[in-house]
């Protein structure tokens, strides 16, 4: 295949009438999914889509965002997907950044993506096979970008990072780096038809995309796509013919935390086969916790949308620790030193990665780009880690990481120790300035109910953690700021606990 699209048309040929995509109400079939993909083109052709143009889809997880997305793929256009849950700035900021010639609102599932549309002008259409979306209004202005003359190399998806560190960029991704992620995805958990995937992580953050709808469809596995993630039905989901699962830290959480306190029975895993679980440090007590409940073990990856986003992943095999795998085959890494030479081996540096995985660059700004990645290809993940052997450990990040008295406080191991209290649901540490210092500061969020003080914490954390390392306040807060896919917006924090 040469673009995201062709995976489609492949599929439909080999197995027209198995089921390809599910929401509440509707099922396509392979078949299905290619008709409607080629008559969407079809519409946005009519509309006035030309190749090299932006289109934006403002979808929750949905069938339409699918074939929106494909659709726009069979053109040359590019698919820039955002979550209705942004703000209307952040919406708004994105349709400006990348000069979206037409935007598609998905309406019908909650009430955002509606309120986005409305103020935007949008009017609903019928297009065939997907219902009502809101288009937005041409914008005659919208400049085409040069179409690549060899397709796989044409931008598929621009997709504007969930930013928890503050700072929203637009990511390139060609079909190559899409379709290399999705098939070394596919290959490395042998999916197949059998295979019955629940799609909750969204389709507008390169997960949803790549791993779960691309990788799926490339071969010929079900998506249950999920608009809204509800624990319920998920518990549901993983009792009737859910074969996989992927999650972040939360998707695992909320699930156990629905359980506890509706108090109900070991949940039971019927055909489930595989967990996995991305995005954020991976605490070992929920790890512990999730493959007690459900008999499988959490195998953790590690991703980042740059590289669309597989970088390491475990295998089946059962692993105690964190360690977020080996890298996948096809893609070089290497750790360096503040002034770029490669560490020793086993000690802690900044992830560089170089592969067909890796981005075209940040779209409208070449300084970024060229920032982030060297002359040789190499990309600066900003993530800091090291090596045990084959296997990969990330340590935290280079721009999250604290330094204490000239020490290094690295905030995933003091978030693991607050987590490891029972009543703490979820945990995140940042670093505030002090007179010339840095100090450890720590938000939790507490089970429903618990008594605990910040106090009591800071007395639990004592015993565990080295002086330098122990958080000179912690502070208590009803939920944790996170973003569409559930991570902790970091930068939200400190005016989180300031609003409380
Ligand atoms: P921004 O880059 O703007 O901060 P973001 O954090 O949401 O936004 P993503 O590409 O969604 O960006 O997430 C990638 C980051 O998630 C990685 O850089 C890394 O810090 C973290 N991450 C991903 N997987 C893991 C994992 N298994 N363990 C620890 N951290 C992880």
């Amino acid at each position: 295949p040469n673009r995201i699209s062709d995976v489609v048309t492949r599929m439909a040929e080999e197995r027209p009438t198995g089921l390809a995509l599910t929401e509440p109400g509707r099922a396509w079939t392979f078949g299905d999914l290619a008709r409607i993909v080629g008559d969407t083109a079809q519409a946005l052709g009519r509309l006035g889509v030309r190749p090299g143009d932006r289109i934006l889809i403002v979808s929750e997880n949905s069938l339409a965002l699918a074939a929106l997305l494909f659709a726009a793929s069979k053109l040359d256009a590019w698919a820039v997907v955002a979550s209705p849950r942004l703000s209307g700035r952040e919406v708004d900021q994105i349709g400006t950044h990348s000069g979206a010639r037409r935007a598609f609102y998905v309406i019908g599932i909650g009430q955002q993506a509606a309120e986005h549309a409305r103020r935007n002008g949008a009017v609903v259409e019928a297009l065939p096979g997907l219902g009502q979306v809101a288009v937005g209004p041409l914008d005659a202005e919208a400049v085409p970008e040069p179409v690549h003359a060899a397709a796989e190399e044409q931008v598929a998806v621009l997709l504007y990072t969930s930013g928890t560190t503050g700072n929203p960029k637009g990511v390139m991704l060609t079909h190559r780096n899409l379709l290399f992620s999705a098939f070394v995805s596919g290959s490395l958990r042998s999916i197949g038809p059998a295979d019955c995937i629940y799609g909750v992580l969204p389709m507008s953050h390169i997960v949803g995309l790549t791993i779960i709808l691309v990788s799926s469809i490339m071969f010929g596995a079900l998506v249950r796509v999920v608009p809204q993630y509800d624990p319920a039905d998920l518990a549901a989901a993983i009792a009737e013919d859910t074969t996989i699962i992927y999650g972040v830290p939360a998707t695992y959480q909320r699930l156990l935390e629905y359980k506890a306190v509706k108090g109900l029975p070991k949940l039971a895993a019927g055909k489930l086969r595989c967990m996995f679980v991305a995005g954020a440090p991976l605490d070992l007590t929920l790890k512990a916790r999730v493959e007690e409940e459900l008999g499988q073990p959490l195998l953790n990856g590690y991703g980042i949308t740059e590289c669309s986003p597989g970088v390491s992943s475990v295998q089946s095999a059962y692993r105690e620790d964190d360690t977020v795998g080996t890298i996948i085959p096809g893609v070089e890494t290497r750790v360096v030193d503040r002034s770029g030479r490669t560490v020793a081996s086993g000690e802690v540096g900044e992830l560089h990665v170089r592969g067909p995985n890796v981005m075209r660059g940040y779209y409208r700004a070449p300084e970024a780009t060229a920032a982030a990645i060297d002359a040789d290809g190499w990309f600066k993940t900003g993530d800091l880690a090291r090596f045990a052997g084959e296997d990969m450990y990330i340590v935290g990040r280079s721009k999250e990481l604290i330094i204490r008295s000239g020490f290094n406080v690295y905030p995933p191991e003091v978030e693991a120790v607050l987590s490891s209290h029972p009543d703490v649901v979820q945990s995140a540490v940042i670093g505030r300035a002090v007179e010339g210092n840095e100090e450890v500061v720590g938000y939790v969020q507490l089970l429903p109910g618990s008594k605990l003080s910040s106090a009591d914490l800071l007395a639990f954390v004592r015993p565990l953690l080295t002086p330098y390392k122990r958080p000179a306040e912690i502070v208590i807060l009803d939920v944790l700021p996170a973003s569409s896919t559930g991570k902790i917006l970091k930068h939200k924090l400190a005016e989180a606990a300031r609003t409380t």
